[in-house]
Parts: C-alpha cells; structure tokens; sequence
C-alpha cells in the first residue's frame, strides 16, 4: 500500500528547477507540417493550415479582441490544438493537453476571469496557463508550441517524467492563485482555484492491536498514486490501497496510551473527493528507473464511495476524461502521448501535434500511467454563476 501525498513534495520540486530556453528557439518550421498527420477517413480530424505560434503575446492580444465580442465562453466542444514537438517535449505536450481538457479548469481559464484582475501577469503562471488553454480550445485543429512561460523553468532539453511536470505545474499555479490573493480578503491563506479543483484528502488512521487505541490524521492530496505490482484493475488498486496495513516488528508503532511500541493496523481513506481525481499508477521504480508495463483496467465511470472515510451514502461518480500513456522502458527515454475526451463526449489521441478521433473503448485498453477523472457534477458546469475574488479562490 502506497499514497504518496504530492502536495509538500512537489513544493520542493519546484525550488530545484533552474530556467533552461535554449530548445525553444531552434524549431525547424519544417517539423509543423512532418509531424500533422489527419486521421484516415474520419473528417473529425481534417486540419486546417497548421498555425505555429511564435508570438505568444501578440496572440494572447488578438484573442483578448476576440472575446470582448463572444457572448459566451462556455467550454467549446471541439478538441484543443495538437502541440508541436520542439525537443524532447512529449512528456510537457502530453501534460498539457491533459490540462487544458480538464473541465472545471477550461471553464474558468475561458472565463478570463483571473487575468482580468491579475497584477503579475509577466510572470504568472496562472496567466500563461489562461492564455494557452484558451488559444488551443479555440484554434482547435491547429498547431501550438508548447508556451515557453509554462515549460521553461522545467524543460532542460530531455525527457523528463510527465507526472511530475504535472505536480510542478499545478503547484506554480497555485502559488500564483496565492500570490494575487495576498492583499485580498481571500478566505484561508493556503485555499486557492488549484486545491478547490485539483484538492482533496486522506484519512490515516492508525489502531493499536493491544489497546484498540485509535490515532487518526487527515493529509491533503493532488493526486493519489497507486500500487499496481499486484493489481488487475484500478479498482482493484484503490481496494489494496485502503486495505488495512499490519505494522508489526520494526514498523511498529509507539501507542501513547500503551507507552511503548506496540503491533498496530493502520487504514488509509479518502476523506474528502476532490473535483477532479488524478490517479497515478506507480510504474517507475524510484531505485531501479525500470518500469512496471502490467495492464491494469480502469474504468470510464468510477465510483470513488467505497473508498471513502464515510463508506455509505450514494454513489461518488466520476467520469474519465484524460488517459496519459508513457510508452517505453523507464521514465527517462519512451514517448509520452495521451486520450482526452472534448467538449463533444467524443474521445482525440493527442500526440505532440497529431490529433486523431478516437474510440473510448480503444483508450481504455491502453496502458495508462496518470488517469484524470471529474466528479459527474462538475461535467457540465460554467463558473460564471460562481463568485470569485481576483486570486481565483472562492
Ligand atoms: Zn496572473
Ligand atoms: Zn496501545
């Protein structure tokens, strides 16, 4: 049984991270049209003229003039832009797309509601993040590059792991959420748009075998990761993963109320669901760098209850709506891609800047390595009945 609880982790991921930019100059424009492939036979995916954006200022002006004009900025139904490849980016192109088609998310970064009142928009990642998802959802069938201001203090030109582009990614958009919240009459100090969508948390809860004691402590989560190295499903790992846990001989644990260490179970839950559900099936090996290739089914409908502190009670249903698939020996070289469902319902295999329609039942056969999951409640939200203020947080 293994949660890895990424909050304070990808904190400190973020401080090790120096600026690298120098791949991002040398794209040949070549590669645009080498590397667009419409699918065969399917006039979902004819593309237009690929459109590679040099400029992500001048855009990000033309489409501000865009939207004084749209009425609505509700989710499009299209599918977002596919991404260039501009050196060994598969891994942030893939992260990307996953992002930008997470729902609740797409909805407020259309809204432009951040932006709007946003003071550090040079280096604001919530700024860049906005400006990137709205251009891809509305130049679908275009292409991208990926936006120097969301990769560039990560990228170093290799291959790096895509999940934790993701934790860095999240976390320097959270920091963002904080930063414009400081002067506002925000809610808690630590509250922000990211821990509302992206946020949820773990009961652990610990029972001595001699005095039946119990000791419990709630951790927040991003994301959960979960032990595949016995698994056939994803539900079958979510049943390992709140199976109790014997901690007994050197893992023992000191019980207060016995005063000494004694045998004891302890029970991981899920205490509060978040909004969207990450779950990251652990197929590297942080020692080796091998890489666990077993098939594990998910489903495209989960229901989280009976994973949760509180078991009874109705269903806590989340549709799948974004597959990311590392293919390769160890995180370190393979190629990333991934499967995102669209406005529409229908589901696009997103690869750098190829993107093709899809059969749902094609990408739950895939081999996946982070699954995106939305509570069915949020699926058909706008934000724009909700009230924020300007740091984003409710
Ligand atoms: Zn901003
Ligand atoms: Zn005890």
């Amino acid at each position: 049984m293994e949660a890895a609880l990424r909050l304070s982790e990808g904190e400190s991921h973020c401080k090790t991270f120096t600026a690298c930019r120098s791949s991002f100059d040398t794209v040949d424009p070549e590669e645009v049209s080498l590397c667009f492939y419409p699918s065969a036979g399917s006039n979902e995916s004819t593309p237009a003229t690929p459109d590679v954006y040099q400029d992500e200022t001048q855009d990000a002006a033309k489409l501000a003039a865009r939207n004084e004009h749209s009425v609505s900025w509700e989710r499009p139904e299209g599918v977002g832009a596919g991404l260039l490849n501009t050196g060994n980016t598969c891994y942030l192109n893939a992260t990307l797309q996953c992002l930008t088609h997470t729902p609740p998310l797409a909805n407020y970064m259309l809204s432009q509601e951040h932006s709007r009142s946003c003071c550090h928009q040079e280096d604001c990642t919530m700024c860049a993040m906005e400006t990137h998802v709205t251009q891809s959802l509305l130049h679908s069938r275009d292409v991208m590059k990926p936006p120097k201001k969301l990769t560039a203090t990560f990228h170093k030109d290799k291959q790096e792991d895509a999940h934790e582009f993701l934790m860095f990614t999240l976390n320097a958009m959270h920091e963002s959420c904080l930063r414009g919240s400081k002067h506002s009459e925000g809610p808690s100090e630590d509250s922000s748009l990211i821990h509302e969508i992206f946020g949820g948390s773990c009961r652990s809860q610990i029972k001595c075998l001699s005095c039946q004691g119990t000791s419990d402590s709630v951790n927040p989560f991003l994301d959960i990761s979960l032990d595949i190295n016995t698994a056939q499903s994803v539900n079958q790992a979510l049943e390992n993963f709140v199976k109790p846990e014997e901690l007994c001989g050197e893992n023992a644990y000191h019980c207060d109320h016995c005063q000494e260490k004694m045998p004891a179970s302890k029970t991981l839950t899920i205490e509060t669901a978040s909004k969207v559900l990450l779950l990251v099936l652990n197929r590297f090996s942080d020692f080796t760098g091998g890489k666990v290739n077993r098939k594990v089914s998910y489903p495209e409908s989960l229901d989280l209850r009976p994973y949760m502190s509180q078991p009874e009670g109705g269903p806590l249903v989340y549709a799948l709506y974004a597959v990311m698939v590392h293919a390769g020996m160890t995180c370190h070289c393979g190629h990333y891609f991934c499967y995102v469902r669209a406005g529409s319902g229908k589901w696009y295999k997103m690869d750098d800047s190829k993107v093709e329609r899809w059969d749902v039942t094609s990408v739950l056969s895939e081999p996946a390595y982070v699954l995106f999951y939305v509570r069915e409640t949020e699926l058909n939200k706008g934000s724009h009945s909700r009230g924020r203020n300007p740091s984003g947080s409710l």
